[in-house]
This record gives structure tokens, C-alpha cells and sequence, in this order.
């Protein structure tokens, strides 16, 4: 066998080493958190290359998050001493750009290509639904959109649909008509979407073999992390690159056969949280009899956390049917207590957050070393609120919000319709920001005669003079087109426009200053009366930056090269490094992360479960997943917090301890009192959830105003309450009485409150809200449709 460098076996425990070591086609190694599945997946590309069993160059390793992908070359070149170049160490997404980048030719996209991020496709299929008018049909935006990416991670495209579709049915002829309109319009771009990266790889390799040849000869290793939440478009791509190669015949280079590549998977079945977005849990298990003859190697000795945070995470995951048992366990000890707090508001909690940080530094904790969770984006607000007021240096991980903003997506719009001419949307975007007289009627006509003449939207643009408008907008519309043939000629002047290739030899912060000065982007956001305006502007000048940094890590970076960065980046994870700071992020930004300390806020009904998640089939259980996902992340200290009301979509609502909590021993928390709060001695023990009930488990934040009541149901009394009567195991329902119709007068009866009188009903639709006299209970306000109440 193999001799290895010891120093790459330091320290390992014997199935560890046996990971790192073990030869064959197959590999899978499955553990829970902590256990060293990522270490050991990086060992082992160290010594495949140490051994030289492999070249760099040879080795595709796939890792969840860019940051992640750094991290692993970065270890990878410490073990080995040098950096290892040629190895392919990127997310599913980033992988397949490459690919694409290079073979798109093949199938009539050119390099170029624009990635369109989710926004951007919702903004086409937006513009598909009115024209089709299938809004009056009940199609929405988000329906559609939701479908068609579902569809795609299957591997599905608008044909493949349409055969199996029943065309009796007009929605789903229409919807049909929408899919096929939609890929069309991406074609027409030279775009793909996010889904496409993966889906379209998967079509190029299937389509033209001498081309997946080229890659399963080139990739002999192939890696992959948190395999758990590969969905089916992801695992066909694997499936494609470890094929074997077949001799040609007839060919008349010497093309000899290859065995497939060998494949290590690593993964956690409990820590599958994508199932939304097409993750099939199978893969892992069906690993075995996909791959046969695969080796398996089971990890339980978890090396991150204490035995408390373990305990815990163990209790939790444990009430998961359809799992196998495994418990992780340590050898570091009990460690500190857990420690629990249930704040008034949102507010309440973050402050409590930021002094406990403070405590945390003020005692040797570095800031980099501290994490918060959570479920939603919303729930930031408060929290970067009191971590600024508190002097908190922080940093929000994977926030798209940067490049999500209308300043940001109107500078890249240029960029992009420099480097990709074919792509209408970005020059509709850019045609009148900022605004040059061209009016939405232009815009169509351009549109309409580049379809009739078969040319690009830019050529349209260079050719406005035919088109018979006023002399003020044609000039407007020739000179928007002069500028960016100019910007496209600054980054290579070789190439005239149009032909879709920008090997640029210019600096993409240089075409953007030309681009930026030229256009008066910046002059007119200055001008503006808003007073956001000068902050867009500031944005816009951190874009410029972004670009000079791109250029210094990579001085022969092209324009696509940035505006692939920024749509992966964008989409995945923060481009800086969190250095210093605290780093904020969702539960599903967190995984293969960890922390000295965690911060886990928002453990309350309706956010963890997520009230979307609670009503899925298997909702309740991913839910649980990612919450024993973010237990996980902590080294020594784990902090679980909510709070009693919480401030969402303009309202005040009563919140509800998480279920979750209650799956965790009482022993192993430490409840803090919170300021104000009545509380027995021992702490605040957070209100429990009511247990089912007949008619169906109801858990829903009900839409009581704070300042109306702080009814939380009887603690003691669910305190007591035995286990198995906790609503984890009964799928909660949320009612929906949108259509109970109450007015002044009428008679109702709440689960609990009991009977009462409606005085007055506001608001409309689904923010119809009763004002109800309760006979015992009072004066309340419910939200109609939530409410647990029946007409008398
Ligand atoms: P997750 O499921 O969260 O992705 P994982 O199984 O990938 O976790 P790693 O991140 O590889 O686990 O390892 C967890 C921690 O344990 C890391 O800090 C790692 O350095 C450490 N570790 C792993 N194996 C050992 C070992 N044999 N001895 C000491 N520390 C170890
Ligand atoms: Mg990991």
C-alpha cells in the first residue's frame, strides 16, 4: 500500500484513519456533527496527493459554501506544505460554471453567459405572467417560480413536463406555456439560472459524450461534503463524472478505458435541511446500492463540542422517526450549563445577546469566536439595532442583501450588458436609470424589432435611428449603445462587440469608473432629493472598491470572471472574511460551521419551527434538523433564547416557546431571569406550549396585540405535563378561517378565552381583525384567520 506522511494521520482516531486511508472505488463515511467528517475528507485529499496517487489536478472536491471551499484548500496546502494548484475544491454551483464556461459553445451559449439570481428570474417570469395574462388563472410569481426550480433539480425540463402533463386541464397547458416561454427567454439572454448551472451540466454531458469523456478522464478523485443534501440534479452530475470511460472504437486517437473515478461521500442524515429545495435524504441512504461494493465508515466520537451541548443535540434528534440511532459523544467533559433566556420582545433578547457577548469578550472570548443564529432574515433588524447601540463589532454572513440592493443590480446591469449583449433584461434595466426621456413603449418597440430582425437587443439599440422616434430619445438610445460598445472595446480591444467573447485585457474597476462617469449613474443618485439617496451612492462607491479587490486577488481576472463571482458570492456566502467580528447568520448559512459560542435566538413557535415548515408532511422534523444543526456549531458555550412577543410584518405578536425546547432535559439548561419578569426562584422558565388538543393542534402565534394580553398559557401545568403529550409528535395544523365572515354582534367562542362578542371588525382580507368582549377573558383583538375561534 500507500506510505503515508505520518504527520497527515496525527492525531486521527482508528475509523478516522481508516477514512483517510482506505482505497476503492467507493467511499462513504457517515457521522453526526463534530466527528470530523470535513477534516478527514480534507486528510485524504492530502494524501492522495502527498502519496502521489493523484495529481492536483486530478481531485474535484465539493463543499457546501465558497467559505468552506477556502478553508479546505487553505488546509489542504498546510498539510502538504505548499499550495496545491490545479485542485478543484468549490460548491456544486462554481464547479459547473467552470464547466460551463468552457464548454457552453458546445450548445449555443457563449461564455459570456449571465447567471440570473432567483430576483432576476422572478423579474422574467413576472414579465411571462402578464403577458400571458395568467394571473387571472391564479398563477403568482412565487408559484411559478417555485415549480420551475422543483422541476429543474429533478432534472425536468418544459418538454420532459409537457409529456407527462395532462393537457385536458387549461392550468396546467398554461403552465406548460410559461416554463417553455421562460427557458426560451433565457436562451434568447445567454442566460442561465440558478438551477440551470447544475441541471445544464448535467444536459452537456449527457448530450455530447466526447465532452464528459474529457471530464471523467481529468477528475480520478472526487469528493463530497454534506452529502445529505444533495438533491437529484446534484447527485445525476456525480453520477455523470464517475462513469467509467469506454474505449472508442474507430476512433483514431488512442483513447483508452478508464475505470470510474473514485467517490468519497461524507455525511449526516440528521443534518439534511434542504429537502425545500429538492435535497432527497436517499441519496445518503441508497449510497450503498447506487455505488456497490462501497465501503462504509461510521464516525461517533464528536471532537467540537461538551458533552452537555452533545446531550442536548442528542436529546432533540432523538424524537426524528425513520433515523438511525447513533450517539455522539466526547471525551472533553460535561462543560458549562446551557444557558436559556426569555426576553419581553425581540429587542429584549438582542440585548441580551449583546451584553452577554460583552461578558464573553471582556473575558477572553474573541469576537470572531462568537456566533448568532437565526431562522429568518427578518429577525436581524433588532439584533444589528443593539449590537451597533452596544458598541458590538458584527458581521452578517451570507447576506445577499448587498447585492440585492436596486443601486447594485442597476451598476451590474451595465457590467452585464457590456459582457453580455444578448441579454435583454439588463439592458431594459439600464435603457432609462438614470433617466434619459426613454419611456416603457421604447422599450418594447426595441424589443420587437430585435425579435423581427434576429439581432441582439444592443444591435436594436445601435440601429434606434430605423425605428422612427423622436430625434431626443434615438440620440438617448445611440449613445447608451456607443458607451457600452466603448466599455466593451476598453476591456478588449481585439474583440469588436457582439460576438459574445470578452477575453478582457482592461480592469473591470476601470470599465466601471468609464461606466459609472458616463452614464451620471452616481451625478444623478447626488442629485436626488431622497435621502436615502447618498447612501446608494456610498453603496455604489463599495461596488468600485469590491472591483479593485477582485483585480488585486486576481490581476488577470476578466469582467466575467467578477460578475461570476458576484452571482456566486451573492448567492452563497460573503465574500470577507469575518476577522473580529461577530458573525450573524440563519440556521441554514451555519451548517459545517463552528464557534466557541452560539447564540440561538428566536426559539419560539412559528420561527422553529418555522410556521411555513409546520404544517409540510416532514416539515416538523427538517425543522428539528436544523435546529440540532445549530446546537452543533458550539465548542463550549450554547445560548437558546426568545421571547414573549415578537414584532413581525408591522405587528406585535405573542410568541410561543419552541416545542423543541421542551425535547431538551431540564437539567442541562440554565434559565435566566429576564429583567422585569416574574419568575419563581431558579429562573424563568420559558411558558410551554399547549399540548393538542381535540379538534386539532393549534400553534399558531395568535395575532393578540402585546399591549391587549400576554396570555401564555399555564407553565406549571405543561411543566408536568408527560413528554409523549407534546405536540412534536402530533402534526400541528393551522387553521385558516379566511373565509368566516363576522361582524359586530355575532357571538363567537375562542379555544381559549371562551365565549365573547365581536364589537367592531377591521382591516380586510387576511388581515381582517376582530375587536372582541370576551365574557371572562376581556377586551382582545384577534387576526380572523389564524384565530382558534368558531361562530356561535
Ligand atoms: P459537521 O457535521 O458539523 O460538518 P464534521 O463531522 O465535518 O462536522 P469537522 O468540522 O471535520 O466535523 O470537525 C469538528 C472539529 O473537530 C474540528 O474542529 C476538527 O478540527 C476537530 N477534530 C476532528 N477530528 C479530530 C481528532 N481526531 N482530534 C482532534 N480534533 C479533531
Ligand atoms: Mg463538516
Amino acid at each position: 500500500g500507500p506510505s503515508f506522511n505520518d504527520a497527515l494521520l496525527d492525531g486521527l482516531n482508528p475509523p478516522q484513519k481508516e477514512a483517510v486511508e482506505y482505497r476503492g472505488p467507493s467511499l462513504l463515511i457517515v457521522a453526526g456533527a463534530g466527528s470530523g467528517k470535513t477534516s478527514v475528507l480534507t486528510r485524504r485529499i492530502a494524501s492522495l496527493i502527498d502519496s502521489r496517487e493523484a495529481w492536483p489536478s486530478q481531485i474535484l472536491a465539493i463543499t457546501f459554501t465558497n467559505k468552506a471551499a477556502a478553508e479546505m484548500r487553505e488546509r489542504v496546502g498546510a498539510l502538504l506544505g505548499q499550495t496545491a494548484e490545479g485542485m478543484w475544491i468549490s460548491t456544486f454551483h462554481s464547479a459547473c460554471v467552470r464547466i460551463l464556461r468552457r464548454e457552453a459553445e458546445n450548445f449555443g451559449f457563449t461564455k459570456a453567459f449571465t447567471i440570473y439570481d432567483s430576483h432576476d428570474s422572478r423579474t422574467l417570469i413576472k414579465r411571462i405572467i402578464k403577458e400571458l395574462q395568467a394571473d387571472t388563472f391564479g398563477f403568482t410569481v412565487s408559484g411559478v417560480a417555485g415549480k420551475i426550480s422543483k422541476l429543474k433539480n429533478e432534472l425536468a425540463d418544459a418538454d420532459s413536463y409537457a409529456r407527462s402533463a395532462n393537457f385536458d386541464d387549461p392550468q396546467e397547458r398554461l403552465f406548460v406555456e410559461i416554463f417553455r416561454q421562460y427557458t426560451r427567454s433565457l436562451s434568447a439572454a445567454n442566460a442561465f439560472d440558478f438551477d440551470d448551472l447544475i441541471g445544464q451540466t448535467v444536459y452537456l454531458f449527457r448530450a455530447f459524450p466526447h465532452v464528459a469523456a474529457t471530464y471523467r478522464r481529468r477528475f480520478r478523485h472526487i469528493l463530497v461534503d454534506e452529502y445529505q443534501d444533495t438533491n437529484h440534479a446534484q447527485y445525476s452530475l456525480i453520477r455523470e463524472l464517475t462513469l467509467p470511460v469506454e474505449e472508442e472504437p474507430g476512433s483514431d486517437q488512442r483513447t483508452a478505458s478508464l475505470p470510474g473515478a473514485s467517490l468519497t461521500v461524507v455525511g449526516d442524515s440528521d443534518q439534511s435541511i434542504y429537502a425545500f429545495r429538492g435535497a432527497d435524504i436517499r441519496n445518503i441512504v441508497e449510497f450503498e446500492r447506487d455505488f456497490s461494493g462501497a465501503k462504509v465508515i461510521l464516525l461517533e466520537q464528536n471532537y467540537r463540542s461538551t458533552q452537555n451541548i452533545l446531550s442536548a443535540a442528542n436529546a432533540v434528534i432523538s424524537n426524528n422517526f425513520d433515523r438511525k440511532d447513533k450517539k455522539l459523544w466526547t471525551d472533553v467533559g460535561n462543560g458549562e450549563k446551557i444557558v436559556g433566556f426569555t426576553g419581553y420582545s425581540g429587542h429584549d433578547e438582542a440585548q441580551f445577546v449583546a451584553d452577554e457577548v460583552t461578558k464573553l469578550h471582556e473575558q477572553g472570548t474573541p469576537y470572531k469566536d462568537v456566533a448568532v443564529f437565526y431562522r429568518t432574515n427578518a429577525q436581524t433588524r433588532a439584533l444589528e439595532e443593539i449590537l451597533i447601540r452596544s458598541a458590538v463589532p458584527y458581521r452578517v454572513l451570507g447576506g445577499t442583501r448587498f447585492y440585492e440592493r436596486a443601486e447594485i443590480k442597476d451598476v451590474l446591469a451595465y457590467l452585464i450588458a457590456v459582457a453580455n449583449p444578448f441579454d435583454a433584461m439588463a439592458l431594459r434595466r439600464i435603457l432609462n436609470t438614470p433617466k434619459r426621456g426613454i419611456g416603457p413603449a421604447t422599450e418594447t418597440a426595441l424589443g420587437v424589432f430585435a425579435q423581427t430582425n434576429e439581432i441582439t437587443y444592443r444591435e436594436a439599440m445601435r440601429r434606434a435611428p430605423e425605428l422612427g422616434l423622436g430625434p431626443k430619445v434615438t440620440g438617448a438610445i445611440v449613445d447608451l449603445a456607443k458607451m457600452l460598445d466603448e466599455a466593451t472595446l476598453l476591456l478588449d480591444p481585439d474583440q469588436p462587440a457582439d460576438d459574445g467573447s470578452v477575453g478582457a485585457t482592461g480592469s473591470v474597476a476601470e470599465v466601471l469608473t468609464m461606466l459609472l462617469d458616463r452614464s451620471g449613474y452616481v451625478t444623478a443618485l447626488r442629485a436626488g432629493r431622497d435621502p436615502q439617496d447618498e447612501a446608494r451612492a456610498e453603496n455604489v462607491e463599495e461596488l468600485v472598491a469590491v472591483t479593485r479587490e477582485f483585480q488585486k486577488n486576481n490581476p488577470g481576472g476578466t469582467l466575467v470572471d467578477f460578475l461570476t463571482e458576484v452571482s456566486l458570492v451573492a448567492a452563497a456566502d460573503e465574500l470577507d472574511d469575518s476577522s473580529g467580528t461577530v458573525s450573524l447568520m440563519t440556521l441554514h448559512t451555519a451548517k459545517g460551521l463552528e464557534y466557541e459560542a452560539v447564540f440561538l435566538t428566536g426559539v419560539e413557535e412559528d420561527l422553529l419551527p418555522h410556521r411555513m415548515a409546520a404544517t409540510e408532511p416532514g416539515g416538523p422534523a427538517e425543522e428539528r434538523r436544523l435546529f440540532y444543526v445549530g446546537i452543533t456549531r458550539a465548542r463550549k458555550r450554547l445560548y437558546l433564547s426568545l421571547a414573549m412577543t415578537r414584532a413581525q410584518f408591522g405587528e406585535t405578536a405573542v410568541a410561543m416557546p419552541s416545542r423543541y425546547l421542551q425535547e431538551i432535559p431540564a437539567e442541562l439548561i440554565d434559565w435566566r431571569q429576564s429583567p422585569g419578569m416574574a419568575t419563581s426562584r431558579g429562573g424563568t422558565q420559558p411558558r410551554a406550549l399547549n399540548a393538542s388538543r381535540p379538534g386539532g393542534g393549534f400553534n399558531s402565534r395568535s395575532a393578540v396585540r402585546a399591549s391587549d394580553s400576554l396570555s401564555f398559557r399555564d407553565a406549571d401545568a405543561a411543566a408536568s405535563r408527560p413528554k409523549a403529550e407534546w405536540p412534536n409528535r402530533v402534526t400541528a395544523q393551522v387553521r385558516d378561517n379566511g373565509n368566516l365572515e363576522l361582524q359586530a354582534g355575532d357571538r363567537i367562542r375562542h379555544v381559549d378565552f371562551g365565549e365573547g362578542r365581536v364589537n367592531a371588525v377591521t382591516g380586510e382580507g387576511t388581515k381582517r381583525v376582530a375587536h372582541v368582549q370576551f365574557d371572562s377573558a376581556g377586551a382582545k383583538k384577534l387576526l380572523i384567520k389564524i384565530a382558534p375561534i368558531e361562530k356561535l
